[in-house]
């Protein structure tokens, strides 16, 4: 497994495993305190304090960052939804780990029926 920090809480909660999708390298939990009907947190298994040290990942690892984000918004059932990287306490970042939120509504019943993988919603 890439690096790993003892005191740090996303760090902990991969060793834990409680997550709703996992993928080597990464994995997807809920945000404990939901600022949207699906919150979502995705979460690289290396350990870097924030995006600004987004370059120590490898190229083919941050594409495949990028498109777990987009795989899990699809999974859980999202068409429109907001990605977002707080960077530094001053822009709302209180754990240092990097982490992107995916932040969306639950889809309209007639929208989630055209997804295959609707039922993950209820997460
Ligand atoms: P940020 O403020 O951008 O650093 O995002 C950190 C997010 O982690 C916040 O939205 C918190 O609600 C969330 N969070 C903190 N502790 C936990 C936890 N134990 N499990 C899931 N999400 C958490
Ligand atoms: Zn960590």
């Amino acid at each position: 497994m890439p690096s790993q920090r003892e005191d740090c809480l996303f760090c902990s909660i991969i060793r834990e495993g409680t997550y709703v999708r996992k993928e080597k390298g990464f994995v997807a939990i809920k945000d404990i305190n939901p600022q949207a009907a699906v919150h979502l947190l995705v979460i690289p298994e290396r350990h870097v304090d924030s995006f600004r040290e987004i370059g120590e990942f490898p190229a083919r690892e941050t594409k495949r960052m990028l498109q777990f984000v987009a795989e899990t918004a699809r999974e859980v059932g999202l068409t429109d939804y907001k990605v977002q990287v707080n960077v530094g306490p001053s822009a709302g970042q209180t754990v240092f780990h990097l982490h992107w939120h995916i932040l969306g509504a639950v889809p309209h019943p007639a929208e989630a029926s055209t997804h295959a993988e609707t039922a993950v919603v209820e997460l």
